[in-house]
């Protein structure tokens, strides 16, 4: 017999890396279910047509292709998008919109293998359609940094870019759709000259030479340069206002955007606007990545829909935990426990109960009316992560005492900033 073992670029995950992989999954889950993400499946065979329509040469040269016995041709599928599109522009048609879908699974590409680079691979999945506003693109990079802090990773970085600033040059420069695509993939891989090459026009060469020229200290600034750079070109314009409207979006939720990338395109041909990507330092490949495509829909046939989403590597999202030593967890709900000092205090302390237990916490309230030293011991005896103190003087000036009861600490909270405090 001959020594069986797994085809080239595909692994045996033995009991240990299954659990981490499922661990993995079920924190893409929890991600997709706070930000109300519905999950569907989709088969792991699709047509060859459909999943080679839009994609990028790259990809559609490594696929997985071959003839099923009823001479379909059929391809494993190398990544979610195409699959979720038709849905969209068929069983989905008249699904109100904005849909959020999530999907989770392996996927199939020709890659040359190598460490976190395989032939089979698991990504989560999820798309925002129905949305062309900035708000939209700016919660999947949310949902991204969400899950990353989730999982414990250390260091990770966004890399964010915008297409439509190079297409909006190169568009209003009625430069061919063929050539276009050359010029983006050159400049995304910073052969520029190549890239130049390919155009005609002076002026073209000279703005973009530009763009690639942009510097500055902050995202900001870096924008704020590039929409100067693009001034003569109105949809580059916009595309430049539009990337920083989602900037703005993203810091001031407290996700911070490490570097933009004026020629950055993503290989995917799908994209028409704000494009991402998020890597740790230990690594030169990507954890995932993403962007708009507002014209995918409508390409497969279906009524013109915004769209933006995202697909992590989830073998690659394990490696760099590993590598930054980090032992990922569950993300348990916190348990918290309400004790009000007092008989006169206890329909405020339940209605706190009540809107805790409605953001989603694990909440037990004091029912026992015993003092408030018992009833933190016991607490403490079921492991609860805080009590909420609710006591006369506290509530008077609108707060109430929040003990952490892992690290013993109390501090005053006032009733508006609880919440947060306790999710922090
Ligand atoms: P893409 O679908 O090309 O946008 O890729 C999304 C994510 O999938 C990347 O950021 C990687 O984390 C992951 N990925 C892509 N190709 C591979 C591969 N060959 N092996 C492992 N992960 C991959």
């Amino acid at each position: 017999m001959p020594d069986f073992k797994p085809v080239r670029g595909m692994r045996d995950l033995l009991i240990e890396e299954t659990k981490q992989l499922n661990l993995i999954i079920r924190n893409a889950r929890k991600v997709a279910k706070c930000y109300n993400y519905g999950e569907v499946t989709t088969p792991i065979v699709e047509s060859h047509e459909l999943v080679s329509a839009k994609s990028s040469d790259e990809i559609r040269n490594r696929m997985f292709t071959f003839q099923d016995l009823g001479d379909r041709a059929v391809a494993l599928r190398p990544e979610f998008t195409a699959s979720i599109a038709r849905l969209v522009t068929t069983v989905l048609k008249k699904a109100p919109r904005p849909m959020r879908l999530f999907s989770i699974g392996s996927v199939y590409r020709y890659d040359e293998p190598q460490r976190g680079r395989y032939r089979e691979f698991w990504q989560s999945n999820y798309e925002l359609m129905g949305s062309n506003k900035p708000e939209a693109d700016a919660e999947l990079i949310l949902l991204t940094n969400y899950f990353l802090k989730a999982l414990g990773l250390k260091k990770y970085f966004f890399k964010v870019g915008h297409i439509g600033i190079i297409k909006g040059i190169l568009d209003q420069e009625r430069v061919a759709e063929k050539t276009q695509k050359e010029v983006l993939h050159l400049m995304d891989k910073k052969e520029y000259d190549e890239a130049f090459s390919q155009l005609k026009n002076d002026n073209v060469k000279s703005v973009l030479q530009g763009l690639v020229e942009v510097k500055g200290d902050d995202i900001f600034e870096i924008t704020d340069e590039m929409r100067v750079q693009v001034k003569d070109y109105s949809k580059a314009r916009d595309a430049a206002d539009n990337l920083m409207e989602i900037l703005k979006f993203v810091a001031s939720s407290g996700c911070s955007i490490d570097s933009i990338q004026p020629t950055f395109s993503r290989g995917l041909e799908y994209y028409t606007g704000l494009i991402f990507e998020v890597q740790v330092p230990e690594l030169e490949i990507s954890l995932g990545g993403g962007g708009r495509y507002d014209r995918l829909i409508e390409l497969f046939g279906g009524i013109s829909t915004p769209a933006v989403g995202v697909a992590h590597g989830l073998d690659r999202i394990n490696l760099a935990l590993q590598i930054q030593g980090v032992e990922a967890k569950d993300q348990k709900a916190k348990k918290i426990f309400v004790i009000p000092i007092g008989e006169d205090l206890r329909i405020k302390a339940l209605n706190i109960v009540e809107e805790l237990r409605n953001s989603g916490l694990f909440v037990e309230f004091e029912v026992m009316g015993r003092k408030m030293g018992k009833a933190l011991e016991y607490a403490n005896k079921c492991k609860m992560d805080y009590a909420v103190i609710v006591g006369k003087s506290e509530l008077k000036e609108g707060s109430v005492a929040l003990r952490n009861l892992v690290k013993h600490e109390q501090i005053n909270v006032k009733l508006e900033n609880l919440l947060k405090k306790i999710q922090e």
